[in-house]
């Protein structure tokens, strides 16, 4: 496969459902072309507060966007797999950070107003590379994005791979300022001893969870459970998924203060960003700057 550039990364034991191999390799390719030219998106999502200040933005979460004329209807998480399969995922998750930062970076003056965190996904497969707290440190060099307004977020399924040098990544990373989210948390089975070990600093309680909130059934037990130990761990809890306001009144009942999902907000271009947190503030046309929304 030198011809295109791609080869299959060793993914022996990772034991994930993967598509279909015929129909993988023309995505891949295609991908591979996207990631060159930069041909893909970052869309940006609004995490909100529950407390009293209801529905104020305390950051966005950036999410990769692009769509495939190989396979239209593949999933950003299809993709994600994909780009892990074929070795493509360090550059696709460098690509998205260097322009959701870059893109942060432009909007700064809204972003410092509004007061606002960047988070970012990244692979547990890069999280192992040796080099790669170095590289999101000369990320923010590059764009100039402040370390203390970004937070990295993994899944913690990929965080249970045992890794020295992931924990070592996560380590430098938290010594220069960046903050650690465990996405997707109570999916992945950790022990409660294991978490306490993982540098992190917040918990992002798998959507899962949220959608088992309905006004006919009992509140799943495992969120009070989540919420009592992120306090007693000082971790700050995001509850995604939220779709509904009586999920929203069952969350900030059980005590989590923060929270994400169509409820509150899709994600958005950059463009529609700042007009969409300005509106949730009720400050349209009350000068914060909206910026240079011109693409990077
Ligand atoms: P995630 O990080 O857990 O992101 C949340 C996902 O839930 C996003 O899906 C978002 O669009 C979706 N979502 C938000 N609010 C709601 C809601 O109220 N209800 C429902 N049902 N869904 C909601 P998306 O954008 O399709 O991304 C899927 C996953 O792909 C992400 O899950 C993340 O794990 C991964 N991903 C996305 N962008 C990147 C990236 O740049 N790098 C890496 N490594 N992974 C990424
Ligand atoms: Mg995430
Ligand atoms: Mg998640
Ligand atoms: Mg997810």
């Amino acid at each position: 496969r030198a011809d295109v550039g791609l080869y299959r990364a060793k993914q022996a034991g990772r034991n994930r459902t993967v598509l279909e191999s015929s129909r993988q390799l023309p995505l891949a390719v295609e991908l591979r072309e996207a990631i060159d030219t930069g041909a893909l998106d970052v869309h940006y999502q609004p995490i909100v507060s529950l407390s009293e200040d209801g529905g104020q933005a305390v950051g966005v979460e950036a999410l990769l966007r692009w769509s495939s004329s190989a396979q239209p209807d593949v999933t950003t998480e299809g993709l994600i797999r994909v780009a892990e399969e074929y070795d493509l995922i360090s550059d696709l998750d460098e690509l998205v950070l260097r322009r959701a930062c870059a893109d942060a970076a432009r909007l700064q003056d809204s972003f410092a107003q509004l007061d606002l965190t960047l988070n970012v996904n990244v692979s547990g497969l890069e999280l192992a590379e040796s080099d790669y707290a170095d590289r999101v440190s000369g990320i923010l060099a590059d764009t100039g994005w402040p370390a203390e307004q970004l937070v990295l977020e993994v899944t913690e399924s990929e965080l249970a791979a045992e890794s020295q040098t992931a924990l070592g990544n996560l380590h430098k990373l938290r010594d220069r300022g960046v903050r650690i989210a465990i996405d997707d948390f109570g999916t992945g089975y950790s022990s409660l001893s294991r978490l306490a070990t993982i540098p992190s600093d917040i918990l992002k309680v798998d959507q899962s969870f949220v959608a088992a909130i309905r006004s006919d059934s009992p509140a799943p037990p495992l969120l009070g459970v989540i919420a009592a130990l992120s306090k007693s761990l000082d971790l700050q809890v995001i509850a995604e998924g939220v779709e509904t306001e009586y999920q929203a009144a069952v969350l900030t009942e059980l005590g989590f203060a923060l929270a994400q999902g169509y409820h509150y907000s899709d994600s958005h271009p950059v463009a529609e960003l700042i007009s969409d947190l300005n509106d949730r503030r009720g400050l349209v046309g009350a000068g914060i700057p909206e910026g240079d929304h011109t693409a990077t």
